[in-house]
């Protein structure tokens, strides 16, 4: 296993955080987690690990696609993960978001496995001082087979980093990298292995095309929360993402947990979505503000979590963990099709100024 050069500081504020709110002390009030109930937060916080007892055989580049990752388990067997997936539009926020959602899991005492599936293999930079890890297609081209202990890199408070990667440029399906990648992960027995808590998965969701929708589709990823602005494009993606999962919701796929919307401040932002969760029968998760703090922390190769643990930044981060810890129950979207899609997009070209001016009032916020 990889380790991260830097040791990470064990911060205050997470540790404060962590003493002041039980596990499923949660924004909704859910239960206790079942992780927290099978071996409760870590004692001393998780700390660097070495490779896992009884470590993954390697694999082949494998067949096909597995099973859903998370059925019931019989008695005895080891605990399955909580596994979620972060949809969004390229560029909107989704692997600063699932990188400090990771950083505040783990800071309450989750063993949590960041799975970047953007060919961009970006995803889990700022756990790592902003260094890059090689990609399983990467290994697959190299070595023709890989090992999971050769995939998976540590970053901040022992996270698990995987990227899955993406082909090589011109040549085959973008989505070729994370079908490979679960594949091999499921195969090698990975997640069961090492006694994961959560395993995020952070999707590049433009195109819900075969490969990108393998976490939704093949039931791996049980929840999908999708990261969206204000911005059309942004919320057209999200509209495409919500017609995938309603598409594979009958046959076992993942349901919708809600929206993150991502740099929405208030006024005209804010009503835009949530008027959109309003209509497409969804909720918003967690407001997250456009901030400066985001920005130099990424800049220094961190996640927010990570380099200004004390700031606000790192509080709505930290509430957002929360949300996601509570969260139970996912539901399957009512996605706008096409003419709906461009009439709401024309009312709001309407409303946007009267709503900026405080004439006209947002609905549909569930928090
Ligand atoms: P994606 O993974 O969706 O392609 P990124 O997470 O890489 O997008 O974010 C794109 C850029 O936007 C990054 O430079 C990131 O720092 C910035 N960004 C994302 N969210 C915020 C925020 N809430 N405040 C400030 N900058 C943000
Ligand atoms: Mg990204």
């Amino acid at each position: 296993m990889a380790t991260k050069k830097t040791e990470a500081p064990r911060k205050k504020a997470a540790e404060a955080d962590r003493k002041a709110k039980a596990p499923g002390d949660g924004a909704k009030g859910g239960p206790p987690p079942k992780a927290a109930a099978d071996q409760g937060p870590a004692k001393a916080g998780p700390t660097r690990r070495a490779a896992p007892q009884g470590a993954p055989q390697a694999a082949q580049e494998p067949a096909r696609a597995g099973s859903p990752g998370n059925g019931s388990r019989p008695r005895g067997a080891k605990k399955r993960p909580k596994q979620i997936a972060i949809y969004g539009k390229g560029g909107i926020g989704k692997s600063t978001t699932t990188s400090n959602l990771s950083a505040a899991l783990s800071d309450l005492g989750y063993k949590v496995m960041q799975f970047g599936c953007d060919p961009k293999a970006d995803s889990t930079n700022t756990l790592r001082d902003g260094s890059y890890i090689p990609t399983i297609l990467d290994l697959l081209r190299e070595k023709g087979r890989v090992e999971a202990k050769d995939a998976i890199h540590e970053g901040y408070n022992g996270i698990y980093c995987v990227e899955a990667g993406g082909p090589s440029p011109g040549v085959g399906c973008a989505g070729r990298g994370i079908i490979t990648a679960v594949q091999l992960l499921k195969q090698q027995n990975v997640y069961e292995e090492l006694g994961l808590d959560y395993v995020i998965y952070d999707v590049l969701g433009d195109v819900v095309c075969g490969g990108f929708a393998v976490p939704i589709r093949e039931g791996i990823a049980r929840h999908v929360f999708t990261v969206s602005s204000s911005d059309f494009m942004a919320i057209y993606a999200a509209n495409n993402l919500f017609r995938g999962i309603q598409k594979y919701s009958n046959a076992g796929g993942a349901l919708l947990g809600g929206v993150i919307a991502n740099s929405v401040s208030s006024g005209y932002q804010k009503a835009i979505v949530d008027d959109f969760v309003l209509q497409t029968g969804t909720q918003v998760l967690q407001y997250v503000p456009r901030s400066i703090t985001v920005t130099q922390s990424e800049l220094g190769g961190k996640t927010t979590i990570e380099a200004a643990p004390d700031s606000e930044q790192a509080e709505v981060y930290r509430e957002l963990a929360r949300r996601v810890e509570a969260h139970e129950e996912s539901v399957t979207p009512r996605p706008l099709d096409a003419q709906e899609l461009r009439a709401w997009a024309n009312k709001w070209s309407d409303q946007i100024l009267a709503v900026e001016r405080g004439e006209a009032r947002s609905a549909g916020a569930r928090i």
